[in-house]
């Protein structure tokens, strides 16, 4: 039943529009968090960090999962030089405190970086529920199932809450802001998404797609389904990414990688079964959010805001090589010399440029034309593209045979 003492609620008034947010912790308990400071203070009490990274299994991901929680380099020698005077966590407090900290981090996002969450609404309420699952993507998630126009839902890492705020604080006097804004600003920007309509007509194509594929079952390769989601995560994820990061200093930009995961979109396109096809999609495209789809997503709108920015300058800064100034006519011979280059973010006003546009976007195919036309406006030839509109059209050709056919079924 619920508890109304695992409910924490604070207000305020931001503009016009009183913001109500509820923490709540009933599905991670005292003995969660009880476990978790325990493994929080042996990871920290070590003097290196002696945690090997192991191969791709599942289970062991989920350790690193956790190790990176507790462990903050930052961090580690403050708070290992604490740890022998003894604190006494409290599951009371920690609550109280994590939900203050959460508050205020959610109303100052919506003050700063997203004020069209609350532009011309009376209310808004935030539900945020501590989870005392290892989330296997991330660490936060919004769950647009119970999300409507003035109701935010999302889940929460408990144990991101008990390492990334309540211990830092106990021993540092410290609370990872960047790591709680980051996150809360990426699943903000998914209920933006949300209210766009963007995941309902997902999937609604998603259940058109299973229909035809359950009538023509020799029509289309077992992998569409699959393929059609890492597709739209290209622009639902790649965006949420962008704007999680707008604060970084640099962009890294890596074509090895790049090509790598265009080379596993291809084998991803022409896989038969659909059990080999959402295999592989598990295991190459959502494990962090540094990989897959995010990865690639993100840096599609990176160069999207670079080509805004070749219209107001001729030249672009690179961080790498030597740090230089480099005039964008040259940046495609650049980018292939090299591979794997830093790039210096946008400045803000490009920031706000490229977010406004990429916020019109109703589908993903928009996106693609979208980045297509950017690498037009830089000169990037067809091997430093990511996914454009020739690649996007050869992927969809492989699983459905002709895109002239699945366009009935997923364009509507
Ligand atoms: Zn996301």
């Amino acid at each position: 039943m619920f508890n109304l003492f695992s409910t924490q609620t604070n207000k305020a008034t931001i503009g016009e529009t009183l913001v109500t947010v509820k923490v709540g912790f009933s599905k991670y308990s005292a003995s969660w968090f009880d476990s978790d400071f325990k493994l929080a203070t042996q990871i920290n009490s070590k003097k290196e960090r002696n945690f090997k990274l192991p191969e791709e299994s599942k289970l062991k991901f989920k350790q690193v999962q956790r190790y990176e929680i507790f462990y903050r380099k930052f961090y580690h020698k403050r708070i290992q030089q604490q740890i022998k005077t003894p604190v006494h966590p409290d599951y009371g407090e920690f609550k109280r405190f994590c939900a203050t900290v959460l508050s205020q981090r959610l109303f100052h996002i919506l003050k700063t970086a997203l004020p069209q969450l609350i532009t011309g609404r009376k209310e808004l309420t935030i539900n945020l529920n501590a989870t005392n699952k290892y989330l296997e993507n991330n660490l936060a998630t919004h769950v647009y199932s119970n999300s409507t126009d003035n109701v935010i839902e999302m889940e929460f890492s408990g144990s991101a809450m008990t390492g990334r705020i309540y211990f830092l604080w106990l021993y540092a006097h410290k609370v990872d802001v960047s790591f709680l804004e980051r996150t809360l600003t990426h699943e903000l920007e998914h209920h933006l998404e949300h209210r766009k309509g963007m995941y309902l007509k997902e999937e609604e194509t998603l259940k058109n797609i299973a229909e035809f594929m359950q009538l023509n079952p020799e029509a289309w390769k077992g992998s569409f389904p699959a393929l059609f989601e890492v597709l739209c995560n290209l622009y639902a994820e790649g965006i949420a990414t962008f704007v999680e990061n707008r604060k970084a200093n640099e962009v890294e930009i890596d074509f090895k990688q790049i090509q790598k995961l265009k080379q596993l979109l291809n084998k991803l396109s022409s896989l038969e079964k659909k059990s080999d096809a959402e295999k592989l999609v598990e295991k190459e495209f959502r494990f962090t959010v540094e990989s897959g789809e995010y990865y690639l997503g993100r840096l599609m709108c990176y160069f999207i805001g670079l080509s805004i920015l070749k219209q107001k300058q001729t030249e672009v800064m690179i961080l790498s090589q030597g740090k230089l100034k480099l005039p964008f006519v040259e940046l495609g011979l650049f980018l292939e010399k090299y591979g794997l280059v830093k790039l210096e973010s946008l400045d803000e006003a490009t920031f706000k440029e490229t977010y406004a546009k990429l916020s019109q976007i109703k589908h993903h195919r928009e996106f693609i034309t979208m980045y297509t036309k950017a690498c037009q406006e830089l000169g990037l030839k067809d091997s430093l593209r990511i996914v454009d509109t020739k690649f996007y059209h050869k992927l969809l050709n492989n699983a459905a045979g002709s895109y002239k056919h699945c366009r009935e079924v997923v364009m509507g």
